[in-house]
């Protein structure tokens, strides 16, 4: 029997034991695949970062689902691998190869000044506390005044902005905790600045996600002719990609479409730099200065001088997001990633024998959820490729639950996970919604323990 560990039970995790047991025929072993996870809840970003109103997109939970009720999976979930946890040398000693697919974890940081007052924060904490993850339960977000700027033009920008600018009655059908849900509802937020530092033909979101924002019906789209002039790819776009030609053409329509008169305007705004988050003298965001930019010849910007503020109580960063180390693995600090030669750890520039990575941790915090499936399939090629010599590897001869207790762990296996979510049906039931997630660790692990 070949005990494989795959740290991680977001898309990579899981789309990495799938490739895994698919190849299954070609082992010449029995293979037995544990998904841990430091949540005690599956699913990584598709539970914690998809936003709530993209029932659709959450919906790949199913098929994540179907992959760990497998009889040769058992998710094993409250297992901190690394700080806190179990070491990722231990982790070693109990499983034939360890696969990290951890994600990236953090925020980047946008490294100008004013980022740490209060009201400046990132969108992924934004995410995170929508999202009902249990360490962003004790944050709030200043949403008690008009303007919210929201720098960057990723897909997680677009998210954060719809959520400000949704009306709470559309999210109340969503499965979005209770305390956001209110704290939402009480916003007096009308302006929503999406501001990207480069043109509309170089945003990095998708089209889909771009042209829902024009359909919230409490909220217009104002986008503003002479920005999207002054990209060259806006006049002549044939020489952009695909996305970028349909993004162009989605934003050209708001800047021609007549004022709108709904209660809350999303701006999206181009070829502005952020310089500074304004201070209002008490510690507190009152907004952001920007620098205009002008496209350089090569895809890039370059600063004009010409300064402009936008008023903000609430600032979020939405610049991408970045691995964090895993003490006992080796890190790349300038791409956020573990070095790797096809999914096999690197250490000292050899591959070290039994760690593997996949997904964010491996290739950077790119690309959407389907993305992961070719990353994981290469993976689960290096791991069976390695199999002989996995096969000789000496660990602990007894099952890995034992070696998790003996540090100190105690897992929620997946009848644990049945019981959060039969918790969270309850909680819907109590406050006359569908399911509403639990936010906090006490409740998340009483509704485990219960089951
Ligand atoms: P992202 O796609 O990398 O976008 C980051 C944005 O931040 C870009 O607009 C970038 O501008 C900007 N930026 C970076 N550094 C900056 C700086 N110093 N000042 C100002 N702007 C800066 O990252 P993301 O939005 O966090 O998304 C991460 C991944 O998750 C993406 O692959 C995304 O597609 C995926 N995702 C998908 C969905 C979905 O499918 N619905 C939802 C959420 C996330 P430049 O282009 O100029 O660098």
């Amino acid at each position: 029997m070949l005990r494989i560990a795959v740290v991680g039970s977001g898309p990579s995790g899981v789309y990495t034991a799938q490739s895994l047991l698919d190849q299954r025929a070609a082992w010449p072993v029995p293979l037995a695949v544990d998904v841990l996870d430091r949540l005690p809840c599956p699913y990584g970003l598709v539970r914690y970062g998809v936003a709530p109103d993209h029932e659709k997109i959450k919906s790949l939970q199913n098929n994540l689902r179907q992959v760990l009720e497998r009889p040769d999976v058992r998710f094993l979930g409250n297992v901190p691998v690394g700080e806190g946890g179990i070491s990722a040398r231990e982790l070693r000693g109990l499983y034939h190869a360890v696969i990290y697919c951890v994600g990236a974890a953090r925020d980047r940081r946008l490294g100008i000044p004013g980022e740490d007052l209060a009201g400046s924060c990132s969108a992924t904490d934004f995410v995170s506390w929508y999202s009902a993850h249990p360490d962003a339960i004790g944050q709030g977000f200043p949403l008690g005044g008009r303007g919210a700027v929201v720098i960057g033009a990723g897909n997680v920008a677009v998210d954060v902005a719809r959520v400000l600018a949704r009306g709470v009655e559309e999210l109340r059908a969503t499965d979005i905790p209770q305390g956001p849900l209110d704290a939402l509802a009480a916003s007096a937020v009308t302006d929503v600045h999406m501001v990207a530092r480069r043109g509309p033909s170089q945003a990095k979101c998708t089209t889909k996600e771009l042209r829902e924002l024009g359909t919230l019906p409490g909220a217009d789209v104002v986008v503003r002719a002479e920005e999207l002039a002054a990209d060259p790819g806006y006049a002549d776009p044939a020489g952009l990609s695909a996305t970028a030609r349909r993004n162009v053409a989605a934003l050209r329509g708001w800047a021609e479409a007549p004022a709108g008169t709904a209660a809350r305007r999303i701006h999206l705004r181009f070829f502005l730099r952020p310089v500074e988050i304004l201070d209002d003298g008490r510690g507190a965001v009152r907004g952001v200065r920007f620098e205009r930019t002008a496209p350089d010849a090569s895809g890039g910007v370059t600063g004009t001088g010409e300064l402009m503020d936008i008023d903000a109580g609430l600032v979020l960063r939405s610049v991408g997001y970045r691995g964090v180390p895993l003490p006992g693995l080796p890190f790349d600090p300038v791409g956020g990633t573990v070095p790797h030669a096809g999914g096999r750890v690197l250490r000292d520039g050899a591959a070290s024998l039994g760690e593997y990575v996949a997904g964010w941790i491996k290739r950077g915090p790119t690309g959407v959820i389907g993305t992961n499936r070719p990353c994981a399939k290469e993976t689960a090629g290096s791991v069976l490729a390695d199999v002989p010599e996995l096969a000789r590897r000496q660990v602990a001869a007894e099952d890995p639950l034992s070696g998790l207790a003996a540090a100190g762990l105690t897992p929620v296996a997946w009848r644990g996970w049945l019981g959060i979510e039969a918790a969270e049906t309850a909680l819907g039931r109590t406050l006359s919604r569908g399911t509403v997630k639990i936010p906090d660790w006490a409740g998340l692990l009483t509704a485990a323990r219960g089951a």
